[in-house]
């Protein structure tokens, strides 16, 4: 008798380019794990009916993407210490009596990649991070545990960056602006955690912050490149990396809390970027 494979998938909108089901293919077949990973399409209105629907049918995790990180806490029943602080859920584990544990992999896997895999230094460094949706909210706390000088947060809609600010000043010295704010300011790492990416944007950063940067990371990921990353490159700026290597870290973290293994990110990552 052949035992069905464990059912995990990623849920998001959109969600056809996503790499996960091809990274976590990877892993269980380095980990010798019987499971299947898929995409589910789900738009904001679909989200309650699809998670409940995953899990009815045996569903053993999921992990949580653009646009649903906040919306899916009103349907996991506790939540880690480091979701709780982002105040978003980026992976649900079904557990005994098939209640939900919400986590957060995103600070974790952007910190590893940062810092382990592409050697940048964030101590006592000047960081603008752009954006203030899911995906920011994770990163705040990891980013500002490796102590940062100052941490601006930068938002279309000022007032969301301004609420995380407050929301996270007890962890270090971060503050919120608009774009148009940061004219005359020098960061040495500008990271994208904007969704403009997906809808092949630029977020509205002036050029003159953006040149004077040492380091540049987008979170968003494409095959080859990705705009934002092509823009700081036009500026200049010589260390620019896509979000590839945070994808397949918080994978990792992910895949850890759900199979009890980690598995080795550094060929998957080579063969992602191949
Ligand atoms: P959310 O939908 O929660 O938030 C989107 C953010 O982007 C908001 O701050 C929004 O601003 C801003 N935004 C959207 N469009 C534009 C635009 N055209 N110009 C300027 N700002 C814009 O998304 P997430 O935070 O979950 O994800 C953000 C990005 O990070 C996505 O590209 C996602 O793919 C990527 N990501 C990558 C990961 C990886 O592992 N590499 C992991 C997690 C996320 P406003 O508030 O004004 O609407």
């Amino acid at each position: 008798m052949t035992l069905e494979p464990d059912r995990y998938g990623v849920i998001g909108h959109p969600i056809a380019h996503s790499r996960s089901p091809w990274i976590h293919a990877q892993f269980a077949q380095q980990t010798g794990q019987h499971l299947v990973y898929s995409a589910i399409d789900a738009a904001p209105g679909e989200l309650p009916a699809c998670v409940r629907e995953f899990f009815a049918h045996g569903g053993r995790g999921l992990n949580v993407t653009v646009p649903h990180k906040q919306a899916v806490l009103e349907l996991i029943d506790s939540l880690s210490e480091r979701a709780r602080i982002a105040g978003a859920v980026n992976t649900i584990v079904r557990e005994a009596g098939d209640r939900l544990r919400g986590d957060n992999t995103d600070g974790i896997g952007f910190v590893r990649d940062l810092t382990h895999n592409l050697g940048v230094q964030v101590a006592g460094q000047r960081v603008l991070l752009l954006g203030a949706g899911g995906a920011t909210r994770g990163l705040l706390a990891p980013l500002l545990a490796l102590e940062p000088s100052e941490l601006v947060i930068a938002n279309r809609s000022p007032e969301r960056a301004l609420e995380l600010a407050h929301l996270f000043a007890r962890q270090g010295p971060v503050r919120g602006a608009g774009f148009a704010e940061l004219e005359a300011r020098r960061f040495e790492l500008i990271v994208n955690a904007t969704a403009a990416g997906l809808r092949n944007e630029l977020p509205p950063l002036p050029v003159s912050v953006l040149r004077r940067a040492a380091v540049c990371y987008d979170l968003a990921y494409a095959r080859g490149t990705t705009r934002f990353v092509q823009w700081a490159r036009e500026c200049g700026i010589a260390r620019c990396f896509t979000g590839a290597g945070m994808l397949v870290e918080q994978a990792a973290e992910s895949f850890l809390l759900w199979r009890g293994v980690r598995p080795d990110t550094t060929a998957v990552l080579a063969a992602l970027d191949a």
